[in-house]
């Protein structure tokens, strides 16, 4: 990535989470932490954008509405991305949650115990997926999600089916954002968090025991 190191985008975001943080963990400040994260992460997009001018590629994301491969395995969530998605979900309708909340405690009894190779070999879908494919939490999905684009969707059918390896993702984005969650975690461990990474399908599950 010209001009633009993955490490620096780490102490980016971890400045910036910490920048919030260091007043006080609190539901409020764990998601605006959570916020500028993510806020540095397509920064750091529209930058790589501008100066490796990897448009192109971008034009060749394969992800569509309803095609959903990817959202089978086990992904990474920091509890500062928990919070800003748990109070998304608490602001649903009561049935979208409800139904919500079932998928979540039947992924979680299904995979629960399965190592991430066992958990995309079951096949099991996220909670967050709605039965047309689409993802619930969008709008705060968190920032492994939002780094996580294929260029060949056959390929991703293919692979959940067990017939191919890894999906041929775009790596920069990819790296970007998980480099963004990094610093986030890193803030949020300097904040006094002792498990800032998680599942999110165990942070899903828990959500849905809660909410009685
Ligand atoms: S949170 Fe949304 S984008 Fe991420 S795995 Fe679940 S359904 Fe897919």
């Amino acid at each position: 990535v010209i001009g633009l190191r993955f490490s620096d985008i780490e102490v980016a975001a971890a400045n910036a989470a910490w920048a919030v943080l260091e007043g006080g963990v609190t539901r409020d400040s764990a998601i605006q932490a959570a916020e500028a994260a993510t806020r540095v992460a397509e920064e750091a997009m529209a930058q790589v954008r501008q100066d490796a001018g990897i448009d192109a590629e971008l034009k060749r994301i394969a992800c569509a509405q309803g095609c959903s491969s990817c959202c089978h395995q086990v992904v990474a969530v920091t509890v500062a991305e928990a919070e800003r998605i748990a109070r998304f979900i608490a602001a649903l309708p009561q049935p979208d949650r409800q139904a919500f909340h079932q998928r979540a405690k039947a992924a979680w009894a299904k995979g629960s115990g399965l190592d991430p190779a066992g958990w995309w070999q079951a096949r099991i879908p996220c909670a967050a997926l709605d039965p047309d494919g689409g993802c619930i939490i969008h709008p705060v999905r968190g920032l492994a999600c939002r780094g996580y684009n294929s260029l060949d969707a056959e390929w991703c059918r293919q692979s959940l089916a067990g017939s191919a390896q890894a999906a041929p993702v775009m790596t920069a984005q990819l790296r970007i954002h998980a480099h963004a969650q990094m610093g986030l975690a890193k803030a949020l461990a300097r904040a006094g968090i002792h498990q800032p990474m998680g599942a999110l399908a165990a942070t899903l599950a828990a959500l849905a025991d809660q909410d009685k």
